[in-house]
Order: structure tokens, then sequence, then C-alpha cells
């Protein structure tokens, strides 16, 4: 009989894994750099000895310290991004540092995917990668995935997954209640349904898939810049595969899988690394702690990933300071409706209960800092 998830959770000993890896996590900074250094190199030591190549993938500050922080211990590689997803100073530095440009994929009539043409498409990317994934799955129904379906309005697997009752499949009641009704026939249920689509698939268009065809390519495996710190879906696999991972269809090397942002900040401190504007710039709290002065994270500038946990000024108001232009295009002229209306993501905020419009009374002041950027 096929081995189902728990099955493989305990041949491959993932609970031990998790636990040793977390140790890791709570160690000083000096240990955690040594340690990236040691498995970077041992990578590196492996594609050699696979006769593979590797590179970089580049995006925001981080995995730009991870580019430098290579360089600084002899690994040279390539380096590549989807740069044209990323802030303009973001850019500049890629420029700066002779990152290579990755366009997004070739559309059917010859022209690129943008980031509006995957959202009029495919729709708008809310909450998590996994979530926005399986609202799509609600979205888009088949024979195939009724047991998924299924499981994410009951938490209930069906055999695959172990016969569970209450597992994490299931959408949290919040989310339930605003995009579960593509199943109220089936489950009984009386949950709404959105009047947009929701999808994460333009990190598949704009930057994954390219990303990985010019892997393809030039027979190259990359070294990312992830932390298992930052949660997110890959950090349960991180935590499982540790910093490098040669698999049967993956192979890849994430030598800040460990590090915490502390850690990040401070080694982007010791190497120099050049912080885009958009980041402000690295500063000290009184307790020690280091921040940007800026954004605190960056990526798309229209990513609506975790945006409803966001204090305001959350990342749109941020944007509407720096670039008002993009923020109407963004809020209101996206994409089109059936009736040809157009809307953005406005809509999807006032849905999912986040507020644009107006900007609350007290933020002025920390907007203004925004606008400087
Ligand atoms: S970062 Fe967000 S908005 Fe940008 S491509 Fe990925 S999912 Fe889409």
């Amino acid at each position: 009989m096929k081995e189902n998830c728990l099955e493989r959770m305990e041949r491959i000993d993932a609970k031990r894994k998790m636990a040793d890896f977390q140790v890791k996590m709570g160690m000083n900074y000096d240990f955690k750099v040594k340690y990236a250094a040691i498995r970077a190199r041992e990578f590196a030591a492996e594609c050699d000895r696979r006769e593979l190549n590797y590179h970089v993938s580049v995006g925001g500050l981080d995995s730009i310290t991870l580019l430098l922080f290579l360089r600084s211990i002899g690994i040279e590689a390539p380096s590549i991004s989807a740069s044209s997803l990323e802030d303009p100073s973001i850019q500049k530095i890629h420029k700066q540092l002779s990152v290579e440009r990755i366009k997004p994929l070739k559309r059917e009539d010859g022209t690129y995917w943008t980031k509006a043409k995957v959202i009029q498409e495919f729709g708008f990317p809310v909450r998590s990668k996994e979530l926005a994934a399986k609202i799509e799955l609600l979205q888009n129904p088949s024979e195939k995935n009724k047991t998924v379906r299924h499981a994410i309005i009951t938490g209930e697997t069906g055999e695959y997954g172990g016969n569970q009752k209450h597992s994490r499949m299931k959408m949290s009641q919040k989310w339930l209640e605003l995009f579960g009704g593509y199943e109220n026939e089936t489950e009984g249920t009386d949950y709404r349904t959105p009047d947009f689509l929701v999808s994460s698939k333009c990190c598949y268009y704009l930057k994954e898939r390219p990303c990985d065809l010019w892997a393809k390519e030039h027979h190259s495996v990359p070294y990312l810049g992830l932390m298992a710190s930052e949660g997110g879906r890959r950090a349960k696999s991180l935590k499982i595969n540790g910093c490098n991972y040669f698999g049967a269809s993956t192979i890849r090397s994430a030598p800040f899988a460990i590090f915490q942002r502390q850690d990040i900040l401070q080694l982007a401190l010791d190497l120099k690394v050049p912080v885009p504007e958009i980041y402000g710039t690295i500063e000290q709290k009184e307790d020690g702690t280091l921040y940007t002065t800026g954004a605190q994270r960056t990526g798309c500038s229209m990513c609506g990933f975790g945006i409803h946990m966001e204090k305001r000024p959350n990342r749109f108001d941020q944007l509407r300071e720096r670039s008002p232009k993009e923020w109407d295009v963004l809020m209101y002229h996206l994409c089109k409706d059936e009736n040809g209306n157009e809307y953005g993501w406005g809509r999807v905020l006032d849905y999912i209960g986040v507020g644009w419009r107006d900007i609350p009374e007290g933020i002025q002041e920390v907007l203004d800092g925004f606008k400087e950027v």
C-alpha cells in the first residue's frame, strides 16, 4: 500500500531533524556564520563532484547579502534575478553587482507575462502562498481535486492523509467564512464567495519558472537566501532537509537556513552590503536590536501575502507615499471584471477587511519617512 504522509515523516525521522534544526537556530551569530560557510562550501564541492554548475538566486536584502557572503568566502557564482518585480532601488543594486536579469515567461501570443496579466487571468496573491493555492483549488473544482477540496473545508483527509479528522489542510474559520462558499452545495455550508479570483501563480509565471528554465539551460542549481525563521511554506522543508538538499527533483543550498533576522542584518553590516534605498539604513535600537529604517521586507510592490497581518502604515500605504501613481494602478486598475469595470487590490482589501482608502490619524508622520526613500 502507498505510504501516507505521516508514515513518510516517520521514515525520514522528520521530528528529530526538526528538533536538531531548532537547536542550531538558537546558536549565536558567530556559530551560524561559520556554519553557513561550511554548508556553502560543501554544496559547491558536491556540485563539482556531480558536474553541476551553481548560481545565486537574488532578490531583496537577504539574498544580496548571500551573494556577497559567498563572494567573501571565495565562491564566485553567477547570479540571477527576476529583477523587474523588485523595487527600483533593489534593481539598482542588482545592476551594480552584475546580477543577470531574468524575464517572465512568454505567453502563447509571444508577449511576456506581466503582473497585471497574471492577476487578471489567475487571481490575487492573498494571505499566503498556501492559502491562495487552496482557494485556487476551490475555484477550479475537478473530480481529481475532490478529496483535497473536502479536506480544505472540513479537515478530513481521506486515506492518503492517514484518515485524519482535524488535519491542517482545513482553512481557518476566518478564511473559510470568506472563501469557502465554492463548496456550499457539496458541504452544506453557508460561507461567502468573493467576486475576484485568488491565486498563488504569479510567482510561478514571473519568477520561479523563468529562473528554473535558466537553471536548466545552464545545468545549474541555486543558492537561495531562505531562512526558516521567516516562516512560510518552505520553513518546514528547510527544517527537515537542512541547508543543503540534493533530492530527486530539487537541488538547492540555503546556507542561511538557521539564521534569524538579526543575524542577516548583522552579516549585512559586517560585509558592508549596499542596502537598497527602500530598506533605508540598518540601525540599532537601545537594546541592541538591529532594524532597517525603511521597509523591513520587500518583494513585489503588488504582493498581498501577509498584508492582513501588517500594522498601518502597511506596504500599500508606504507605496502610496513613494509612488502614488503605481498605488493608484494597483488599487483601482489592475484588472477588469466581466462587465468591463476596472478594479484592483482595493476590492480585495475591502473584502478581507484591510484598510487602505484613508490614512488613519497618527501615521502620516511615519509615512513621511518613506517619501524620502
Ligand atoms: S512575490 Fe507576491 S506578487 Fe510577487 S510574484 Fe510572488 S506572489 Fe506574486
